[in-house]
């Protein structure tokens, strides 16, 4: 680590350039109505890479007019779902082109090792386009045989505008998920990104227009939550918003939907998601999949395995094994080659991931590596592991969001099922057992989203993903991520003349 601390102090240069700092508003860049900037900083230093048009209320209500008007009157709804489907085509297409550039700059902005970026996050975009061009002209109502002589038809329409508030995790992913469902059914957007990452949203966007997409169907407006994002939850003229984020933003996004115009939300939230390993698991297995599912991209996922349930008589060697690993993990300067953790996304998350663990050695807690920051610049923190944590530690019931995995022992079935279930969340789950009748019991009795068997972070385009209890409502990918953005209108007509 000492080396790795030497070594940080000189960051490689991002081989990539700055080209929008601005915000995008009905196809065109523009300076924020206030004039105002904000800075994005560089999670390796916390030195400021860009400054960037911070948009507000005013710009808020801009970018809105703009989405409203090119809903309205067009031509983008009204356009046949083939030609929608090839602009999201084309885009996927200049997204594999500028794959050096987007991996570059979503380092760069969001700290995440390029290598992860560059075969993860921007071909995941492109893959999750493609896929959503496919539903284009595949979305349709139904006949419905209703009693009496009426021809009952549905339509499916789309909402209209959709506001859409995205997290600094998964900058360019996060962006695609909400986007893609939204415009290939008709509606057109209105996005903020968060105000740690708009970079590559920016970017994204260009790209977009670059493709075809008229102006106004999709306008980025960065800046900060209780501003810009309160003003696009509680704006009278958007139909819908789509969430994702922390539990008590959530709760604030739906609070401002319900006072203002009623608009439908779904949101999806914080995890504290189990991780199960029974006594006949592939102990090694389980081991990598556990090392994954916990410090993939720096810890800051929600649906991170955050604690590791390990069953007693496996739990030892599960514990040394784990423990080894941690220790391997190689962190540095995301730009570097073979760098598995990059630094935190800023100083707000560092501080309080290190509050966590100090946490977890005052509870009693064993601190068995890490537990502290690397070097003296950017936000790194040491792969930490804690074992003997006890279920109601703070370290085992708050989302950490970072590198901290919390080692819990259980002895049987029932036992685990009842406390990987006491938790105010419900948004992933993973098992680890070679019984079938283990794993369906698991599979049925955990109040969760998704739950991964033998395997985890499994995040095919196909598949829905979206939480229970506090983890919010809804889901994104797949098919049902389409119903979010669609209105479903009854039309009946009478079979016969009626008597006019
Ligand atoms: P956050 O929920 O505050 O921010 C997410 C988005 O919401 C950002 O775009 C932000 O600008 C916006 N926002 C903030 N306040 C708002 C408001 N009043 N009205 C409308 N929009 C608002 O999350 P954070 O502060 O960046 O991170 C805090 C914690 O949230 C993390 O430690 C982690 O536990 C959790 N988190 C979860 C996810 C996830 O993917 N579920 C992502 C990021 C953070």
């Amino acid at each position: 680590l000492r080396t790795a601390a030497a070594a940080l102090k000189n960051p490689i240069t991002p081989p990539v350039r700055i080209n929008h700092t601005q915000l995008l508003i009905n196809g065109k860049f523009v300076d924020s109505v206030s004039g105002k900037t904000f800075p994005t900083l560089d999670p390796r230093t916390g030195q400021v890479i860009a400054n960037v048009a911070e948009g507000d209320a005013e710009d808020i209500n801009r970018a809105v007019a703009a989405a409203r008007k090119a809903f309205d009157e067009g031509p983008w709804p009204k356009m046949t779902a083939h030609e929608r489907s090839r602009v999201l085509l084309r885009f996927a297409d200049l997204v594999d082109k500028h794959i050096d550039e987007l991996a570059a700059l979503e380092t760069w902005n969001n700290g995440k090792p390029y290598e992860h970026a560059a075969k993860i996050d921007v071909p995941g975009v492109a893959r999750l386009f493609r896929y959503y061009a496919g539903w284009a002209d595949k979305i349709h109502g139904l006949t419905v045989p209703a009693d009496g002589p009426y021809n009952v038809q549905t339509l499916h329409e789309p909402i209209g505008v959709a506001g859409q508030i995205i997290p600094w995790n998964f900058p360019l992913a996060m962006l695609a998920w909400k986007i893609a469902p939204a415009i290939v059914t008709g509606n057109t957007v209105v996005l903020k990104p968060a105000e740690q990452t708009p970079l590559t949203a920016l970017y994204a966007a260009k790209l977009l227009h670059e493709a075809g997409l008229p102006p106004g169907v999709l306008n980025i407006v960065p800046g900060y939550g209780p501003t810009a994002g309160a003003a696009l939850a509680s704006h009278m003229d958007v139909d819908k918003i789509a969430f994702t984020g922390s539990t008590d933003t959530g709760k604030i996004v739906q609070e401002l939907a319900a006072k203002s115009n009623l608009k439908p939300v779904t949101l999806e939230l914080g995890g504290k998601s189990p991780f199960i390993v029974f006594e006949d698991a592939n102990i090694d297995m389980a081991v990598e999949q556990a090392h994954m599912a916990l410090f993939f991209n720096q810890g800051q996922c929600c649906a991170a395995g955050s604690r590791t349930f390990i069953h007693e008589h496996v739990y030892d060697e599960f514990l040394e094994k784990a423990k080894a690993r941690a220790q391997r993990c190689t962190v540095g300067d995301p730009f570097q080659k073979g760098i598995e953790q990059g630094p935190q996304i800023d100083t707000e998350q560092f501080e309080k991931i290190l509050r966590y663990i100090r946490s977890g050695i005052e509870s009693n807690a064993t601190l068995e590596c890490g537990g502290d920051r690397i070097g003296s610049q950017g936000y790194y923190i040491q792969p930490t592991v804690f074992s003997n944590v006890k279920d109601d530690m703070l370290i085992a019931q708050d989302e950490i969001f970072g590198p901290v995995q919390t080692i819990l022992k259980f002895k049987d079935v029932d036992e685990v099922i009842k406390r990987a279930n006491t938790t105010r969340y419900g948004l992933a789950a993973g098992v680890f057992t070679k019984n079938i009748d283990t794993a369906n019991t698991l599979t049925r009795a955990l109040r969760v989203g998704t739950v991964w068997v033998n395997c985890y972070y499994v995040f095919d385009v196909t598949i829905p993903f979206g939480g229970y209890k506090m983890s919010g409502y809804g889901r994104e990918k797949g098919i049902y991520n389409l119903h979010h953005y669609l209105q479903v209108k009854a039309v009946v007509t009478p079979l016969e003349n009626p008597a006019w």
